[in-house]
Parts: structure tokens; sequence; C-alpha cells
């Protein structure tokens, strides 16, 4: 039976707002950025002028090349992911007790793909400013054919699932909505999820991250100090997340989420369009920071993205070695929880409640958010369109934290209840 995550009046406000609104919002914030210099007042005032009808004449058309640049894209990730060598990893236990295996070649992808974009670009094969030319078709392109991708999956997920860890809740939108399977596969090998939350989520990040770099020095010559700053630190993130790819298969993302609309239409259209969103308004707003300014933003950024990554280190770290590592130079603290799985079985885990896991429940949201921001902030405070990804990310990662507590505490019961008495806060010692 298919866990929902929220209460099934909840998933349908917020599948038929997915829906209606994120769409057009994608398409409205490329228009914004790229046609209407970043200014929600300019776009505002053309809707007064033409109404509806406005959206559906911006509404960018999805074209040949916009398929093609998809097309290719999406086929180079997939041979990388299929054919680049990795060391075995196993994944977390899942809830049916099944253990997943996978192929921890990521960082050697992230590194091949931007070594060939840079290279089909500096030996004149490919100029990725097309990319960014072509943008607005692009997105729509990925608005309709992730939707399609999804009812494939719904479809694969009922004739033939990859695992006993699918199944319908017997309610077709929600199993459409939440997914019907923790992690499909094409063949033994090819795992679905990895390839659209990294290979083809997280990497358009980084690639887009240099194509809107690129952009720039096409339009003036030159890169401003603003755009680098942004596209360092974007790049550091992305290759954080590579470095630690094996890792993310132990989020909640890969281990709890199933493949659904509300993931892989996320990971498909919301990460290439929205993540990369400040950087996509600074090709047109060359601002000059200055050196010093530009050092401060950058190493503020630097720290807060290592913090996050100690953060998920630290949790991995001490269930790897089963809380006999050292947390901050001592011994850990821990709670041994128990749990039964959806087969019945009993099973332990431990929860660290010393280090960053002591300070609150999530506090590796805070240099999450922070990161952003100091990516964002390069664009300096013109339009507040640029600090979108900001807020956007706030809210969720206030809500996945809620999510994740009401998982863990109805996974762990009376164990949760006590972290929670010994780590009270959720998100902001001292605050929330
Ligand atoms: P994680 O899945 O890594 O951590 C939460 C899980 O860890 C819980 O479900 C629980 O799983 C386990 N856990 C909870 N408390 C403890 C503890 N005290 N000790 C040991 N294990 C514990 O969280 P996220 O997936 O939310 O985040 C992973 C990373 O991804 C973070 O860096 C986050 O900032 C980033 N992120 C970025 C997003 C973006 O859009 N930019 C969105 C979401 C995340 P179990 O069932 O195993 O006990």
């Amino acid at each position: 039976m298919a866990e929902t995550v929220h209460s099934p009046i909840v998933t349908y406000a917020s599948m038929l707002s997915l829906l209606a609104f994120c769409p057009p919002f994608v398409i409205l914030l490329w228009y914004t950025m790229v046609h209407q210099d970043g200014s929600v007042t300019k776009t505002f005032g053309y809707f007064m002028e033409n109404g509806v009808q406005g959206l559906i004449t911006i509404w960018p058309k999805p074209t040949m090349i916009a398929w093609n640049i998809i097309f290719c894209y999406g086929a180079f990730e997939a041979a990388l992911q299929l054919l680049l060598p990795g060391r075995r990893v196993e994944g977390p236990i899942s809830p049916a007790g099944n253990r997943p295996v996978y192929k921890a070649n990521g960082l050697a992808a992230y590194f091949v793909t931007l070594a060939t974009y840079l290279g089909i670009w500096w030996f004149g094969i490919f100029n990725p400013a097309i990319v960014y030319d072509h943008l607005g078709e692009i997105f729509s392109a990925l608005i309709f054919g992730s939707l399609i991708f999804c009812v494939l999956l719904y479809i694969k997920g009922h004739v033939s699932p990859s695992s006993s860890d699918s199944g319908s809740c017997g309610n077709l939108i929600i199993d459409f909505y939440w997914g019907m399977e923790l992690y499909p596969r094409i063949g033994k090998n090819f795992d679905i999820k990895v390839f659209t939350n990294c290979r083809f989520g997280m990497m358009s990040w980084a690639v887009l991250a240099v194509t809107y770099c690129i952009k720039q020095y096409e339009i003036n010559g030159k890169v401003s100090d603003s755009m680098l700053v942004n596209t360092i630190l974007m790049l550091v993130y992305v290759t954080k997340f590579f470095w630690w790819e094996a890792g993310y298969w132990n989020t909640m993302d890969i281990a709890h989420d199933r493949a659904g609309f509300y993931i892989c239409w996320g990971c498909l259209v919301w990460v290439p369009s929205v993540y990369t969103s400040p950087g996509m308004y600074l090709v047109n707003h060359p601002v000059e920071l200055g050196t010093q300014l530009a050092i401060y933003i950058l190493v503020a950024g630097i720290l807060c993205i290592y913090i996050n990554y100690d953060c998920d280190r630290q949790r991995q770290e001490f269930r790897r070695t089963n809380g006999k590592c050292s947390v901050w130079g001592r011994a850990p603290s821990k709670i041994v929880a128990s749990y039964t799985t959806t087969s019945g079985e009993t099973k332990t885990s431990l929860l660290l409640t010393s280090g960053w896991w002591g300070l609150a429940r999530h506090f590796h949201y805070v240099p999450e958010i922070l990161s952003a921001f100091f990516w964002t902030v390069p664009a300096l405070f013109d339009n507040f369109l640029a600090y979108f990804y900001v807020i956007f990310l706030t809210i969720l990662l206030f809500d996945r934290a809620k999510r994740d507590d009401d998982r863990c505490r109805s996974k762990y019961g009376k164990y949760w209840k006590l972290y929670c008495e010994k780590v009270k806060y959720r998100i902001i010692p001292g605050i929330y």
C-alpha cells in the first residue's frame, strides 16, 4: 500500500495548484527575466494591457531545436549513467525491507559533462548561448515532456513494477501525484530516479549556470564579477552535490518519496528553470560589485555550502559507522530507535543527538538557505524576482522539515518523542 504524505484534501489542493500554476509560472519567470528586464512591474503592465490572451501570446511553442537539445542532453546523461565506471553502493533499507544497489559514478559524469560542454564551445562545435536563446522553448518542451514522462511512470508502476516497494493506494490521482514505485528501473541497473533527480535535474543546474555566464560574455564581451560569484557558488554547490551523490541516495527524495509527478516534475522542470533563475537574471544585469565585496560574498557562500555538506556528512558517517565515530571531537550522543517495516520486521536505527544534529532537528536547512541567498545577493536589490528561488526554498524546506518530522514520528514513535525532547528546535536553534 502506498503511503500518502499529506491528507487527500491537501494532496488534491497541492496537485491542482501545481498543475494549474507551476507551468505558467515557469514561462512567466523566464519571460520576465529574459524579456522584461527581471521587472515584475513591467510584466504586470503587459498583462494589464493584454489580459490572459497575453499569456498565450508569450508562451513559446516547443520547437524542434528545443526537443533536439533536450534529447541530446538526456541521452548523453543516460549513457554516462549506464557506462561510466563507479563503485557499488547499497542504498538504505526500504520500507518493504529491500536494499537497492546503485553505481556511484555521479562525480565522473559531472566532470565529463562540464568538460564536454566547454569543449564543444571552445572548439566551435556548439555555442551554449543557443541554449539561452531557446530557453523559453526548452522550458515549454520540458513542461509537456515531463507530464508525459510521469504518465509513463504511472503506467509502469501498474504494469511492470521493479520491486516490492511499489503499489497503489487505490486512488488514481494520488498514485499519479505521489508515485507508484520507490525506485523504478529500466532493466536491473538503470535507476530512473537517479536519472531524473541527479543526472538530468541537478546536472542541468550546472550546465545552465555555465550557459548564462557564456551568454553574458557573448553580449558584453566580459563576465561581470557578480555573474562570476553567482556561477562559482552554484558550481561549488553542484560539485558538492555530486561529490556526495551516494549520500543523497539516503535522503527523503530517494529513500522515501516515490517516483511520481511531485518529485519528477520538480526535478525535470522546476530545477532547470527556477533553481537556476538567479543566474538567468544576471545575464542582462551585469552588476559590478568590486573585488572586495565579491570576495566577501564568495567566502560567505562557500562557508555555508561547506557547513551544509558537513551536516549531511556527519549524519551519514554516524549511520555508516553505527555510531562508532567522533562528532566534533567526542563520542556522539545518540538514541537507539526501533521501528517496524511494512513487512512486519523489527529493525533499529540510530538517531544522532550531538554535533549539528544536536542544534536542531533540521539545522542543515539553515546553511542551505543561506547559500542560496549568497549566490543571489550579487544581483543586489533592484528586482525582487531574483530572490524568488531563496523564498521558494525557504518555504519548501520548512514544509519538508514538518513532513520529515511527521514521517519520523510515525516511524519511530516514542523514540522520536525522546529525540524532540532532547533536541527541541525544528530548524533554527532557539527560535523554531
Ligand atoms: P535527510 O533525508 O538527509 O535527513 C532526514 C532523514 O535523516 C530523516 O528522514 C531520518 O531518516 C534521518 N534522521 C533524522 N534525524 C536524524 C538524526 N538525528 N540522526 C540520524 N538520522 C536522522 O534530509 P533531506 O533529504 O531533507 O536533506 C538532504 C540534503 O539535501 C540537505 O543538504 C538539504 O539541505 C538538501 N536539500 C536541498 C533541497 C533543494 O531544493 N535545494 C531540497 C531538499 C533537501 P531515517 O528514516 O533513515 O531515520
